[in-house]
């Protein structure tokens, strides 16, 4: 059986994470959380205390390493062998991640350990430009998109549920800066694929969403093996 590779942008809020997760689980594929590794580099500059620019952030990719571990409870994101999976949810980090995203040196490196991590196939990565720039041959492309009313609520309810505790108009201003400085910037804007498949999910549950993406996994992996 010829596995595949599934990639899921969009943007922040749409459901991604939980979405490919569980399409991962039960496909029995791997799932990669590449805005992990952003926000993992991000977590590594500001405990440098160094100046925000981008020679010091290339010099500091140089010396750090990021992987990922699976287990059966999920992804652990780890920094220089440190597990920071929890660390790098902070506000704080969400609001750098996008300008440290942005810089050359920094996609350079994610993109190619990205693509190594997924060259065999049978994964599903996430991020903002899976399927344009890491995997423009992967064999299933999903964009998700929902409102932002419904993608603010989601991350509120989400934060909320780790203990942060912040108002939905200060969410909604954070995604709306986020998706501006991702969708703007010179190297791999999230976009959507010309091929691939968009899904709205303002009004699909978390289920509705999996269900969806499952099917159409699962009729493409029938075709490729049948090739
Ligand atoms: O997915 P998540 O919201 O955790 O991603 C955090 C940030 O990492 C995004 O806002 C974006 O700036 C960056 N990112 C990216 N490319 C990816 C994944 C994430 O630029 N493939």
């Amino acid at each position: 059986m010829k596995d595949i590779i599934i990639a899921i942008d969009g943007p922040a809020g749409s459901g991604k994470s939980t979405t490919a997760r569980l399409v991962a689980q039960k496909l029995g594929y791997i799932y990669i959380d590449t805005g992990a590794m952003y926000r993992a580099i991000t977590l590594a500059f500001l405990k440098s205390g160094l100046e925000f620019n981008e020679k010091n952030i290339c010099k500091l990719i140089e010396k750090i390493t990021i992987s990922l571990n699976y287990t059966p409870q999920g992804q652990i994101t780890l920094l220089n062998g440190e597990d920071v999976t929890e660390a790098i949810r902070t506000n704080e980090v969400t609001n750098l991640v996008s300008p440290v995203s942005a810089i050359h040196c920094v996609r350079n490196k994610m993109v190619s350990q990205q693509q190594m991590m997924g060259k065999n196939g049978g994964v599903v990565m996430d991020g903002r430009d899976i399927g344009t720039v890491v995997f423009p041959n992967a064999q299933l492309k999903i964009f998700l998109i929902a409102s932002i009313e419904t993608r603010a609520k989601r991350r509120q309810l989400e934060l909320l549920q780790k203990g942060v505790n912040l108002t939905y108009d200060q969410i909604k201003k954070q995604i709306i800066e986020r998706d501006i400085y991702d969708s703007t910037r010179e190297i791999s804007p999230l976009k959507k694929a010309d091929d691939a498949i968009e899904i709205d999910t303002t009004n699909l549950t978390i289920q509705e969403q999996t269900n969806l993406i499952i099917s159409l996994a699962q009729k493409k992996i029938l075709e490729i093996n049948n090739e």
